[in-house]
């Protein structure tokens, strides 16, 4: 017992930094433009072998978002976050 079962990826991977846990490829990076307070961030589609953490609110530059810290199921490192939902208001012209 104790082994965790992960998830393996093939093509270029982007991978846990500190054990190296896989966690996405680069055909599912959608912007990496994006910067937080642990530097630049990439934007996936989907990413594998994390668990999301508590949900909260939290200022980003682009406005109030609610997200969520993920963590590496390897070794339980802080891998980065999620937006629990984007909200999009259209107003008529
Ligand atoms: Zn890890």
């Amino acid at each position: 017992m104790g082994r965790l079962f992960l998830i393996s990826l093939e093509g270029k991977i982007y991978s846990c930094k500190h054990c190296q846990a896989h966690l996405a490829v680069s055909d599912d990076i959608v912007s990496k433009a994006f910067h937080c307070k642990h530097g630049r961030a990439y934007l996936f589609n989907k990413a594998v072998n994390v668990t999301v953490g508590i949900k909260e609110e939290r200022l980003m530059i682009t406005g109030m978002h609610t997200v969520s810290d993920i963590f590496c199921v390897g070794c339980g490192s802080i891998v980065g976050w999620k937006y629990v939902r984007l909200i999009s208001i259209f107003l008529l012209a």
